[in-house]
């Protein structure tokens, strides 16, 4: 099922998600519903509070689908290292029709547990290693306009409030 996409703004997108403490079916559920939003958007990534639900899960395809193996789902996700630094332009799908530059690591090693409940380890580097820092910000409930200081972060602010005001957004 697709589940309706929070925009910034809401309240919820910027709070603090809490870890799963087991993979019940309702949680399979929400992680193939995540699955499924994130396709349909497309988007390369989706966090659960997106979706509104406070779990640390989510899950990530740079491929949007095209690798077979693309797909990473990722509970209660930790960064192992994070090294180097990139600046490239970098989208939301609760922040729609903006982008920005933001600096993010170069290379990511994330753990964390896998639908099954099996611990994993991923590494990435360039866009996946961007995509593995965007998520976890999500689930630490700050957007990638969070991340942004002055005039590029209060463009974009001012447009969104903008847009709210006139029912668009
Ligand atoms: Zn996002």
């Amino acid at each position: 099922m697709i589940r309706p996409i929070l925009k910034y703004g809401d309240s919820q997108l910027h709070a603090t998600a809490r870890p799963v403490d087991a993979v019940t079916p309702d949680i399979e559920r929400l992680i193939d519903d995540m699955i499924e939003t994130m396709y349909a958007a497309p988007g390369v990534g989706l966090a659960a509070t997106q979706v509104g639900v406070p779990l640390r899960i989510f899950v990530i395809d740079i491929s949007v689908g095209r690798d077979p193996n693309g797909l990473l789902t990722l509970i209660n996700p930790e960064f192992v290292e994070r090294d180097g630094v990139q600046l490239e332009e970098e989208g939301c799908l609760s922040v729609p029709g903006f982008n920005a530059t933001v600096m993010r690591p170069m290379r990511v090693v994330v753990k964390g547990l896998d639908r099954n409940g099996e611990p994993q380890q991923h590494e990435g580097s360039g866009l996946l290693a961007r995509a593995f820092q965007h998520e976890m910000d999500h689930l630490d409930g700050a957007l990638f306009v969070d991340r942004l200081r002055g005039i590029k972060r209060d463009l974009i602010v001012r447009k969104i409030r903008k847009l709210s005001r006139a029912g668009k957004w």
